[in-house]
């Protein structure tokens, strides 16, 4: 199995590879929940808004997989890099549940002219030939939206696929599959030079006929993005029947097919970070190589390796301290370690620690702060709890820094 490990960057960087930009794919998600967007506090270190990633392919053509809201943030994005650049990305549109649209009318580079955009999804029963084309209409229609749709100035053009169709794009040979879920979803494979990418999200396990398309789709995958909105316990009994999957669909169909790294993606806007943590700690337990989809992870694929970023927003203002501290967590490779440590950067959000350790990027580290009184007296240590969202590779002394956010 190739190697999988995380490095680390600022937000905007690009993650550094060894091999060339136009050897690798890359994946950015700009929204990672389902169903609807989240904006409270407990939501907010995953991230809360609805599908929508960002797929360059070898060559540097660029995909869209779902306009969730999301798409804003990829808009913004877009016009910021170069204003009068012109855009011309294939989107990709699952399925015509709001989570998956909603963010179409809020997408900045529709509105400008010199930009074309090539749309992908299914003639759905209920609307009929052109069905993107008239969820764009009614999504911008009278008293629902301000304007009409002829302030879209873009060019669109609109291809209808069906499960089992194969359609080539710049630097991609994309499959489609249906997949089982309330009024139709279609998946869809990538392959690309620089390897393989399936994105299937809103799926109920249970149709064996589905349940096959779904394992066909994902076959080999080096990133296989999978719907894990549920517990496996909420999939078993009250959310049966909503067309939605649990991590431990994703991790036993990883297995089968030969997946090499599973993406959980998807999750539900009433699981907290805390709750999307034990589940990507559960996951892992049982396949090495799972991700819990965040809001601006960055995804790159290529040389036989997959490159795992995190943004690392450092909140509030550093402190200059000296701590003594010790350190617990998994390292990258599965294995328990502790060490002492001193910590110097902190913040009320989070720290920078040196160790001699690379924990794995997205798991939980205790960090037991020696806590001096202020008359110099010790009291009792404080104990808490970081999410790893940063690892680079050594310091002067050869040591891994590793930013964590906290998270109790
Ligand atoms: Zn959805
Ligand atoms: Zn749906």
């Amino acid at each position: 199995m190739p190697s999988t490990h995380s490095i680390a960057a600022e937000p905007a960087a690009k993650p550094s590879r060894k091999v060339g930009q136009d050897q690798v794919a890359t994946l950015r998600f700009w929204g990672v929940r389902g169903s609807t967007p989240t904006v409270d506090k407990a939501t907010l270190r995953y991230g809360g808004n609805t599908p929508c990633v960002e797929m360059t392919t070898p060559g540097g053509s660029r995909i869209i997989l779902d306009c969730g809201t999301g798409l804003r943030m990829l808009g913004r994005h877009l016009e910021a890099a170069q204003e009068d650049e012109k855009h011309e990305p294939h989107i990709f549109v699952t399925h015509y549940h709001w989570d998956h649209i909603q963010g179409i009318p809020f997408f900045s580079p529709l509105y400008a002219e010199q930009n074309r955009f090539h749309f992908y999804s299914f003639r759905s029963e209920y609307l009929g030939a052109g069905s993107l084309k008239r969820v764009f209409e009614a999504q911008m229609a009278h008293p629902y939206f301000p304007v009409d749709l002829s302030a879209m100035s873009a060019k669109r053009e609109f291809t209808e696929v069906s499960g089992g169709d194969q359609i080539c794009v710049p630097g991609a040979r994309v499959t489609a599959r249906w997949l089982h879920h309330p009024q139709g979803c279609l998946g869809f494979r990538f392959e690309t030079p620089a390897g393989i990418i399936v994105y299937a999200t809103d799926n109920e396990p249970g149709d064996p006929k589905l349940d096959k398309s779904l394992r066909d789709l994902a076959e080999g995958a080096d990133i296989f993005i999978n719907d894990a909105q549920f517990t496996p316990e909420q999939l078993a009994t009250t959310r049966k029947g909503w067309g939605h999957s649990s991590w431990v669909e994703g991790v036993k169909i990883a297995k089968e097919v030969g997946v090499k790294n599973l993406v959980l993606f998807h999750h539900d806007p009433d699981t907290t970070d805390k709750t999307v943590d034990s589940l990507l700690h559960d996951a892992r337990d049982k396949f090495e190589n799972v991700w819990a989809a965040a809001e601006g992870m960055m995804m790159t694929l290529g040389g036989n390796d997959v490159d795992v970023v995190l943004p690392t927003t450092r909140e509030g203002q550093r402190r200059e301290a000296h701590f003594r501290a010790r350190v617990t967590g998994l390292t990258d490779a599965g294995r328990t370690f502790e060490e002492e440590t001193v910590i110097s950067d902190l913040t009320l959000h989070g720290a920078l620690i040196y160790l001699d350790h690379s924990p794995k990027l997205q798991s939980e580290l205790e960090v037991l702060l020696d806590n001096p009184g202020i008359d110099g007296s010790s009291n009792s240590p404080l104990r808490l709890r970081g999410y790893v969202v940063r690892i680079e590779a050594h310091d002067e002394k050869d040591r891994t820094a590793v930013g964590i956010v906290f998270t109790e």
